[in-house]
């Protein structure tokens, strides 16, 4: 697949603010879903249109994930077309199609467009004027959801759905720093969840932020919040 060209350009000369939260940070590791890229209404309503059928499956992929979460999967895809399927009363390679089709399909697809939140953008321009490495530690395949949004420059691109322990458990996560290089107590992780990726950051050690106290320090006043439900 072609990398994406790096666009988080147009680096300030100094930013006292995000430099502050960044501290002593050698690593800014950054969730996905939620955190880089939020459910924005319009990327929802074109995703519902591309799941047509499978959405009766996938509305209980939450519940799936819920259920999975704190445990290590030797199979964790077939554990979660199971849950749905069991659930949704459909056959399980149904529900597995609608995983591979939906989950990793149309949903990266529906990423086109997406930007992200002002807050968040300012805390990656200071972490690169600062020789920061960046990474992305999501629950779900990452790279076509970047490529869609034409972010690149990230060091790490890691999923926990293959390696089969979604957040917070911290399995990922260990490969993550390790092949950065960096130790757990000079990375910061940024989320939107404190049950997932609060805990995550917990379990290895690592300093943690939420997306919205990022974007109540450093968004425009004006821009808190509205980015988000738009985009
Ligand atoms: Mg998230």
């Amino acid at each position: 697949m072609r990398s994406p060209e790096p666009t988080i350009a147009g680096t300030p000369v100094g930013d006292p603010a995000a430099d502050w939260l960044l501290g002593q940070s050698a690593a800014l590791i950054v969730d996905l879903d939620g955190t880089l890229a939020s459910a924005g209404l319009r990327r929802q309503l074109r995703l519902w249109r591309e799941i047509g059928a499978e959405g009766r499956v996938l509305a209980h992929l939450g519940a799936a994930m819920a259920a999975a979460r704190g445990r290590r999967h030797r199979d964790l895809d077939g554990f979660l077309a199971e849950t749905m399927a069991r659930r949704a009363s459909v056959p399980p390679h149904r529900a597995r199609r609608a995983l591979t089709a939906v989950v990793d399909g149309a949903w990266p697809r529906a990423f086109a467009g997406a930007s992200v939140p002002p807050g968040l953008l300012r805390l990656l321009r200071a972490a690169d004027r600062r020789g920061l490495v960046r990474a992305v530690w999501s629950d779900h395949p990452a790279l076509d959801k970047l490529a869609a949004m034409g972010l690149g420059g990230w060091s790490v691109i890691c999923a926990a759905r293959p390696v089969g322990a979604l957040k917070p458990l911290p399995d990922a996560g260990w490969g993550l720093l390790a092949q950065l290089g960096v130790p757990p107590c000079r990375a910061l992780l940024i989320g939107d969840r404190d049950d997932t990726d609060g805990a995550a950051a917990a379990a290895l050690g690592c300093r943690f932020l939420r997306a919205d106290a990022v974007e109540a320090a450093l968004a425009p006043s004006r821009l808190r919040g509205l980015a988000s439900r738009l985009v």
